[in-house]
C-alpha cells in the first residue's frame, strides 16, 4: 500500500518543508503532488486519486476552507483525510473545521508533529 498525497500551500517552502518531512517518516508514499491553491488542488484531485490531503488556509484564488467544503460535498472525494496546517488562531474557525473531519497542526510545525497526526489518522483508517 503506497498514499498518494497531495500538498497544498501558496508557499513552495512550506511544501518542501511537509514533503521533506513525509520522506523522513515511515509513511509509504506514492505520487506526491503540490499545488499553490485550492483550484490547484481540485484540479488535481479531478484527475488523479489522493489518499491524504495537506492544506493550508490562506491562500490566493481559493482558500482552503472553500476548498475543503468542495471536497466534503463532492461524494467521490468525502472522505479523504484532510490535515490543515495553518497559523490560524481563531477557536471557533478550528472547531468548525475540526467538525468536517479535518485535523490541525498549527505553524510553525515541528516533523515529529507532522508524523504524529499523520500515524494517527492512519491508525484510525486501520481500525476502520
Ligand atoms: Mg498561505
Amino acid at each position: 500500500m503506497s498514499l498518494n498525497i497531495l500538498i497544498v500551500d501558496d508557499s513552495a517552502v512550506i511544501r518542501k518543508m511537509i514533503i521533506k518531512t513525509l520522506g523522513l517518516s515511515a509513511l509509504p508514499l506514492g505520487e506526491v503532488c503540490e499545488a499553490g491553491n485550492g483550484q490547484e488542488a481540485l484540479d488535481i484531485m479531478d484527475r488523479q486519486w489522493i489518499d491524504l490531503v495537506f492544506a493550508d488556509l490562506n491562500m490566493p484564488v481559493m482558500d482552503g476552507e472553500v476548498m475543503i467544503e468542495k471536497i466534503r460535498s463532492n461524494p467521490e472525494w468525502a472522505d479523504v483525510p484532510i490535515i490543515v496546517v495553518s497559523t490560524e488562531g481563531s477557536r471557533t474557525r478550528i472547531e468548525r473545521l475540526q467538525s468536517q473531519g479535518v485535523r490541525f497542526v498549527h505553524k510553525p510545525f515541528s516533523p515529529e508533529q507532522i508524523c504524529r497526526v499523520v500515524d494517527n489518522l492512519l491508525e484510525l483508517c486501520h481500525e476502520e
